[in-house]
């Protein structure tokens, strides 16, 4: 029997009705992007569209396990919803270049976003404790960044504008959908590509809900990772929610002097109201932190820096992470040297902290991407 078209009065008035309950969350073209939409919401999109809530479940299923972006292609839906959801809303997914694959297997990907701006995020395979098959995957937040510090590639040209919720998690999704075949998962999702997470919070937050939620993509709050430079404020409104995530910071120094020359971000919020914000979310929150710390050349890696770190770490339940430094252009600063990594690990660990370095592979991708941090650092959140 065929089915009698939605007057054009009828989708007009869904439309508005629509647009009053998710101003927030329209496309350029004044419909509903689905992909913003925590399910709760679909709920209530769906209520709208005179639908049960059974199909929120449909829709999640589409989109996040099975990875189908096209409406047409729903084949629980009836005609007269497909059409529906055409006219009133959107499914919108990333493009991206086809990685380059690493001999060591971590690929970054490229990805174009709706304005033609960029982001990448890489991916990375074998990683000693995710076990056979898992992957973990470092995915950016911002177009630049507005944090400046003094030894990053990524705050050059400052911030460009925040990622939305959905191209945080498209992502990850995308990366899924590449690696299907492969039969690998996504297991652990960190933000340590290009962006400060905490500067673009509530979207992050919404990216983290979609990726976690048991219905979709189920990826566990313990398995996903934000670093973030101090953001003071950020870290306390993370820790009130009490989401079990993995909060990396990035220190990089020992005293605020220094901190405040190479991260403008110490300026304010200098050392102490950022390991206060810290012992906050772990006694909220209940797990070990890590701090992730370049090592620059006669800049911040001397055996009283390794002291002083201990020092001030006393009290925190936490992990140092020691990066080498992946050289971008600077007048002055140098990788430290592998003695003076090692000296100073040893310093750091003979005083009782947990130091860790991770090795350095995928020296090929390195030469052909020139963004080794990304890996390198992701590599290293356990
Ligand atoms: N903005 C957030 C997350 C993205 S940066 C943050 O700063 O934490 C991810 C990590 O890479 C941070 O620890 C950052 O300090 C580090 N990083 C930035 N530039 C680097 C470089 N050139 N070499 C090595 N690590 C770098
Ligand atoms: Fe931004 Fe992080 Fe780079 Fe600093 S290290 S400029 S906060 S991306």
């Amino acid at each position: 029997m065929a089915v009698r078209p939605d007057t054009p009065e009828f989708i007009n008035n869904l439309s508005a009705q629509l647009r009053d309950t998710f101003g927030n969350f329209l496309d350029s073209q004044g419909k509903v992007n689905l992909r913003e939409l925590l399910p709760e919401e679909l709920e209530v999109f769906f209520s709208i569209l005179g639908e049960s809530k059974y199909r929120v479940g449909q829709l999640m299923r589409w989109i996040y396990v099975r990875r189908i972006f096209a409406i047409d292609e729903m084949t629980d839906f009836s005609a007269k919803l497909r059409n529906r959801l055409k006219l009133l809303a959107s499914i919108p997914t990333l493009s991206f270049t086809d990685p380059k694959l690493s001999l060591q297997d971590t690929s970054k990907f490229l990805f174009t976003l709706e304005d033609g701006n960029m982001v990448e995020s890489v991916k990375m395979r074998y990683l000693e404790h995710l076990g056979p098959g898992r992957v973990a995957v470092c995915i950016s937040s911002q177009v630049g960044c507005a944090m400046g510090c003094q030894f990053c590639a990524s705050g050059r040209a400052g911030l460009v504008r925040n990622l939305k919720a959905w191209e945080i998690v498209d992502q990850a999704l995308q990366i899924q959908k590449k690696i299907d075949d492969l039969e690998e998962r996504v297991a652990n999702i960190v933000f340590m590509g290009i962006g400060e997470p905490l500067h673009n919070f509530d979207n992050v937050l919404r990216a983290v809900r979609l990726l976690n939620h048991g219905d979709g993509f189920g990826v566990g709050m313990r398995h996903i990772a934000i670093s973030t430079s101090g953001i003071v404020p950020g870290i306390y409104r993370l820790a009130e929610l009490k989401y079990p995530l993995k909060l990396a910071i990035s220190l990089h120094a020992t005293t605020d002097k220094l901190r405040s020359e190479i991260m403008p971000v110490n300026r304010r919020w200098p050392l102490e109201e950022l390991l206060q914000a810290c012992r906050t979310y772990q006694q909220t929150v209940g797990r070990r932190i890590t701090f992730e710390y370049v090592m620059l050349d006669h800049v911040n890696d001397s055996l009283e820096d390794a002291e002083r770190l201990v020092k001030m770490l006393k009290g925190i339940r936490s992990l140092v992470n020691l990066i080498p430094w992946n050289a971008v252009d600077h007048p002055t600063f140098k990788r430290s040297n592998k003695e003076r990594v090692r000296q100073f690990q040893e310093r750091v660990q003979s005083l009782g902290l947990r130091c860790t370095l991770r090795r350095e592979k995928g020296s090929d991708i390195d030469a052909a991407c020139g963004q080794l941090r990304l890996r390198r650092t992701a590599n290293n959140i356990e």
